[in-house]
């Protein structure tokens, strides 16, 4: 797992005070054994008084509290480790599925991976907080006490070294077993939630077709699924503890057996050294033990971690960008060349698509429904890499640019637009990436017709929105992206004209907004208007993902059948 180890790494200060931190409380274990037997040698072996034992007494004293403060910097170190990764794997995993959901993944689907795999870093956090504390203290205390033993008393030390690898043996045995489990545990728990969300979603169709008892059922039965799972990694933990508690105790009975026969039968042991000894034993193997248990706990989250690492790496259609900065005073100019892409191995392909946009220029694509058109603009907007050919903004490739220096000049009022959580000034200011000046987001909202909406709100832009919020329309959602475009003032506006028909006011105050919008910039459509078709310069008309024609309306409609065909039985409103 070598990216548990770049985990780990990167946190190498908090490993290192663990380590310390963990030779101290040799020390402080040692150090306890050994003043609590002087006590006990002098009070009852030597009959010694009070005074005899004060110094013993108050060491132990400073001993004990070093042992517990030791112990809690170890284990506070070892939350903060665990914060400190799990941090680092959300943000590595947000950026994976958020870089991906536009691609081969749906917004939803990627909604459902996102509360999934928070919940698997969840799952992490006791292999960070838990089990590599414990691995570096059983590592350490245990060494160093066998080490104390076998300076004392040899036969002892020889005890431990011929029992104690049958508990790591142990426990790697127990382990394989409930890293299977754990991983099947997260799978149950993955199938699980996702169908939670896509009943929950599509309660209201399911309702209307009666068949929300059907579903529960379903819930049902995942559910229990998840439970023996759950139970199943449960079992194997707790016969695993009681085999472990098992081993040390027999071995710890050795050790005594052998002492006592040492101290009464031989007697060539004093008193002193065999209470140490055993004092000593007992440590030894707890220490061993409780990597057991961490093994335990540390399995269960790697199960989830590998999961969440095989998302991270999973190789995913992301457009991998450059350094190159694009500063534009007008519209860049962009052309296509051969611009192709395909979904998955043997999905629906697109292109290949040459077009040439001079600044400004308005480019509207058209074609049935399901011909492509979307794909084309995500391609564009840089949203998805091409598969081949290039796009070439300002001569130069598209992925040489600097993510943010393009996306800086992009608007893309897609066919759903999205509503963040969050209230409707906020959802208007992403687009902008800055931080608009006093009035302006009054402005925007004006000129996409939202402003009538916000005067009858109560709470006018501090209205929360989305998850939680108020619902908007579908002509809502659209001036809102409207709202958004006119915020940031871009050079290429990207416009996925919805392909259900608005109301009259909406459709009157699209087609204002994208006169303005285009006075300063280049537009390209995906129209489903015919009059936005006609306004164009240039149409490109696809079919199943073939550009079938390409020139003006005139052109288009002299020469293109299936154009022909389209446009007229759309009979001027719309086309489908
Ligand atoms: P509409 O007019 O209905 O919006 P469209 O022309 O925009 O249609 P696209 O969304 O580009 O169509 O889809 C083109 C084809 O690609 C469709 O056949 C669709 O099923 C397929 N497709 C779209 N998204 C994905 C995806 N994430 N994975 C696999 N196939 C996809
Ligand atoms: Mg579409």
């Amino acid at each position: 797992m070598k990216e548990w180890n770049l985990l780990l790494k990167k946190e190498w200060k908090k490993v290192s005070v663990i380590i310390l931190a963990a030779l101290l409380l040799t020390l402080s274990i040692i150090g306890q054994g050994y003043l609590f037997v002087t006590i006990v040698d002098r009070v009852f072996i030597e009959g010694g008084g009070l005074s005899a034992v004060l110094v013993p007494l108050t060491l132990l004293l400073g001993v004990l509290w070093l042992r517990t403060g030791v112990s809690t910097a170890i284990a506070r170190t070892g939350v903060r480790l665990a914060s400190g990764a799990k941090r680092m794997m959300r943000e590595r995993l947000l950026h994976k599925i958020s870089g991906a959901s536009v691609g081969e993944s749906g917004q939803v689907e990627a909604g459902r991976r996102v509360s999934v795999f928070m919940d698997a870093v969840e799952e992490t956090d006791s292999y960070f907080s838990g089990y590599v504390p414990q691995v570096i203290q059983s590592l350490i205390v245990p060494f160093f006490l066998f080490i104390t033993i076998a300076m004392i008393h040899l036969n002892s030390a020889f005890i431990i070294l011929a029992t104690s690898p049958f508990i790591p043996l142990f426990y790697i045995i127990i382990g394989m077993k409930t890293k299977e489990k754990s991983e099947e545990k997260v799978e149950e728990m993955n199938a699980l939630s996702g169908k939670f969300l896509d009943i929950l979603q599509g309660l209201t169709t399911l309702k209307l077709f009666r068949k929300a008892k059907v579903q529960k059922e379903t819930i049902e039965t995942s559910s229990l699924r998840f439970r023996d799972a759950t139970m199943e990694v449960l079992k194997t933990a707790f016969v695993s503890s009681l085999m472990l508690e098992l081993i040390s105790m027999l071995s710890i009975g050795l050790i005594a057996l052998e002492i006592a026969l040492q101290l009464i039968i031989f007697e060539n042991m004093n008193f002193f050294t065999a209470f140490f000894i055993l004092i000593l034993a007992p440590e030894f193997y707890n220490y061993l033990k409780q990597l057991g248990f961490a093994f335990h706990t540390g399995r269960t989250s790697m199960g989830a971690a590998s999961k969440v690492f095989e998302e991270i790496n999973k190789p995913e259609d992301e457009m991998q960008w450059g350094e190159k900065e694009l500063r534009l005073s007008r519209p860049p100019h962009i052309t296509l060349r051969n611009v192709t892409y395909r979904y998955g191995e043997d999905g629906f392909h697109t292109g290949p698509v040459s077009v040439d946009l001079p600044p400004g220029k308005n480019l509207a694509i058209a074609g049935r429904t399901g011909s492509g058109k979307s794909t084309l603009l995500h391609l564009i907007s840089g949203l998805m890499p091409v598969k081949e050919g290039t796009i070439e903004v300002e001569e130069e490739d598209l992925h040489e640019y600097r993510e943010d220096e393009w996306m800086n000049h992009v608007s893309y009022i897609s066919q759903d637009p999205y509503i963040f959580s969050g209230t409707l000034e906020e959802n208007i200011i992403i687009g902008a990436g800055r931080r608009p000046a006093a009035g302006e987001v009054e402005t925007a909202l004006e000129k996409a017709g939202l402003y009538e909406l916000t005067q009858r709100l109560e709470r006018g832009m501090d209205t929360l929105l989305g998850e939680g919020g108020r619902g908007l329309s579908g002509g809502e959602k659209q001036r809102l992206a409207l709202a958004r475009a006119f915020l940031k003032d871009p050079y290429i506006v990207l416009l996925d004209e919805p392909t259900t028909g608005l109301d009259l006011e909406t459709e009157r105050i699209l087609s204002e907004s994208l006169t303005e919008l285009s006075q300063q910039a280049t537009m390209i459509t995906v129209a489903h208007r015919l009059h936005t078709i006609r306004e164009s310069d240039e149409i490109l008309f696809l079919e199943d993902g073939r550009v079938a024609g390409q020139g003006t309306h005139e052109e288009l409609f002299g020469t293109v059948d299936e154009y022909r065909r389209m446009t007229t039985a759309s009979r001027g409103v719309e086309v489908q």
